[in-house]
């Protein structure tokens, strides 16, 4: 049996209906996405959607068309040899999500610098 990561403990939506993280298609997830950004966990919880099977659902505060969208930023980066370049667009989209400059810098691998001048550069 595979255990469960060890940073599901600490989810904000511990003990909450998960049928609300996993809509039928076109149901609004603004809801859940407002839970996700609260969550001390969301860094984890969308690597973990990003580098397993999982495919449905919102998952760090992201749909599948989000997800979609990171992963694909992701494999441009790796063929282009910058795997841990950090893209414009998907630091942008988290910083809307309510991730902190030096949490998106973490998860991007760029510096806190880099990843300001891309907020910046998405409110002009
Ligand atoms: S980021 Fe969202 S889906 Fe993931 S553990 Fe936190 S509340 Fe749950």
């Amino acid at each position: 049996m595979i255990g469960t990561p060890g940073w599901m403990g600490a989810a904000a939506c511990k003990g909450c209906d998960t049928n609300r993280w996993f809509p039928e298609r076109g149901e609004p997830t603004d809801d859940v996405k407002a839970i996700c950004r609260a969550c001390p966990v969301i860094a984890e919880c969308l690597e973990y959607a990003l580098t397993t099977p999982e495919r449905a659902g919102v998952w760090g505060g992201t749909s599948e068309k989000e997800r979609h969208r990171i992963r694909r930023q992701r494999q441009r980066a790796r063929r282009a040899g910058r795997p841990n370049a950090a893209n414009p667009d998907e630091a942008q989209r988290l910083h809307r999500n309510g991730w902190p400059t030096e949490r998106i810098a973490a998860e991007l691998g760029a510096s806190q610098r880099t990843i300001q001048r891309h907020v910046k550069d998405g409110a002009a």
